[in-house]
């Protein structure tokens, strides 16, 4: 079952450019940051509420974050729904027809399990699953 949204990804240039605004301009509070090798970015979270803002760097080229960009600048990457269980989840959205990206879900930042749905099936939203971690 989805439980809330678990955090909204935002691509940027820059995690050190753009970590001021939310800190300053926005008085959030930075959790921490994090390099995920297996998406090749370099993430920020902050905390809203229960909700987390994720700012996401490219450390590659071939990041998909470097490929959002060049494409349609900074901007929202993904939303993400905490579920209690991501199998299941990815069963019911591949049951109800949507191309999966991730059969199995993978490790993401926070040691969490993601996974995510194809973006031509989801309307414009990227769509992210995810379960578990430290937050
Ligand atoms: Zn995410």
């Amino acid at each position: 079952m989805i439980q809330k949204v678990d955090h909204i990804g935002i691509a940027v240039r820059s995690l050190e450019e753009s970590i001021p605004y939310y800190e300053n301009a926005l008085g959030m509070k930075l959790l921490k940051t994090e390099e995920v090798e297996s998406q090749m970015v370099k993430t920020a979270f902050f905390e809203a509420g229960e909700t987390h803002v994720e700012l996401l760097e490219a450390t590659s080229e071939e990041s998909p974050i470097a490929k959002f960009i060049a494409k349609n600048g900074e901007g929202i990457h993904h939303v993400a729904f905490g579920t209690d269980d991501i199998t299941g989840q990815l069963k019911q959205a591949a049951d109800a027809g949507v191309r999966l990206i991730h059969e199995v879900p993978m490790v993401g930042a926070g040691g969490k399990q993601v996974a995510f749905l194809h973006p031509k099936f989801t309307h414009g939203v990227l769509t992210e699953f995810c379960s578990g971690g430290e937050h």
